[in-house]
């Protein structure tokens, strides 16, 4: 091991608060935090936040109290970025604040009440929730006296912004330009990206295997879940199938973390980026997995999708989901005056603005902030006649 890789502290290619390009309305330094902390900190107070905890990951809210909900997700995203983090002397904190903050745009109700939401608002510019997290940080955060929004730092906004299309990042200014120059975000915002997909690749096994959609013979038949159940059950032939399930997850995580820290330890040492702008201007991501375990992941995740989020179980309750939040979009739209007080006035003020595309979006800034149980209360509320309030 190299040098560079003893030496304490965030190496020279992290995010450095003292290089930060700032916050949108600055403010004076903190006093006993980095500007990263601060951010992380922000984003802990807000209550789009605390709100993950009653969302779909994949399982509805109430479909049982073991499944991963969006909270406990962004939860295991953080710990995993921030093992890898430290290992690869990035900046733990800026990572931690990206990781806590990336599903704080999500709909209720997971994929499915995305994919409603945006179908629509398919003729008001559509909707995609990568962009409504930092709606929800840059506008929709209601507490500060001197900004609306949590005045994050663009270090952690570029973090939030994973995808975005040519025609979005038009309008984000400084935010949008990597996606119209092709250039690489930060390294800690790469990071994030991939501890999501670690994330949920095995705690989508752990969850499906618990709800009875996937069985163990079915993960034997893959490579890289299948070279897992070998080990544990060589080391442990009589373990009972709890316990294989979760010595199986753990080791996933395990080899998927191992692997991008040593990928990305020896990218990082053949690009040697003395800089956070060195790694922007770098030709490719210096955060990935291996070329083996690229594939063998993906087997997983191609998996997972064809078995677990299409299974009629899932499907049917996304079906029904997405049928609610098509049919509160519908009604709220034709009258705005039925969502509550402040979010009616946003409403109009948004109409006022930008017209028809302006009440559209503040109809579905008010449904993607619910949670999956609150929009099937409103739903109740709007549409069952003997529903008094
Ligand atoms: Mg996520």
């Amino acid at each position: 091991m190299s040098g560079i890789w003893q030496q304490p502290g965030p190496g020279p290619w992290a995010g450095d608060p003292q290089l930060s390009r700032g916050r949108r309305i600055s403010e004076p330094a903190p006093a006993y935090r980095t500007e990263y902390q601060r951010d992380r900190d922000r984003i802990i107070h807000c209550s789009a936040f605390r709100r993950l905890e009653y969302k779909t990951q994949v399982f509805v809210n109430h479909e049982g109290d073991l499944f991963r909900t969006r909270l406990t997700h962004t939860l295991e995203v953080c710990q995993i970025a921030r093992t890898i983090s430290r290992a690869l002397r990035l900046h733990e904190d800026l990572t931690e604040a990206i990781c806590l903050a990336h599903d704080l745009g999500h709909t209720p109700f997971g994929h499915a009440g995305q994919d409603a939401l945006h179908d629509c608002m398919r003729e008001y510019g559509g909707f995609e929730h990568n962009l409504q997290s930092l709606r929800v940080v840059d506008i929709l955060e209601e507490r500060y006296a001197e900004f609306d929004g949590l005045n994050l730092c663009f270090e952690t906004r570029e973090g939030i912004l994973k995808h975005c299309s040519i025609r979005h990042a038009r309008d984000l200014g400084e935010l949008g330009r990597r996606f119209i120059d092709r250039t690489q975000p930060g390294l800690e915002a790469q990071l994030a990206n991939l501890a999501d997909s670690i994330a949920y690749n095995s705690h989508d096994v752990d969850d499906g295997l618990r709800a009875g959609l996937l069985d163990l013979d079915q993960l034997q038949e893959l490579e890289l879940t299948g070279r897992l159940l070998n080990e544990v059950r060589r080391m442990h032939p009589q373990l009972e199938s709890r316990r294989l399930v979760y010595e199986m997850v753990r080791r996933l995580i395990g080899e998927l973390v191992a692997d991008v820290i040593e990928t990305s330890r020896q990218a990082i040492e053949t690009a040697q980026p003395e800089s956070p702008a060195a790694v922007r201007a770098s030709d490719e991501r210096l955060i990935r997995y291996s070329e083996a375990m690229d594939r063998q992941q993906r087997e997983l995740k191609e998996f997972l999708f064809r078995q677990l989020y299409r299974h009629h179980r899932v499907y049917r309750m996304a079906s029904k989901a997405g049928r609610t939040l098509r049919e509160l979009f519908q009604a709220l739209l034709d009258d705005v005056a039925l969502m509550p007080p402040r979010q009616h006035a946003r409403s109009r003020e948004l109409e006022q603005r930008d017209g028809a595309k302006g009440r559209a979006r503040g109809v579905a800034d008010y449904i993607a902030g619910m949670t999956d149980r609150f929009a099937i209360d409103e739903h109740e509320r709007l549409f069952d006649p003997r529903r008094l309030t």
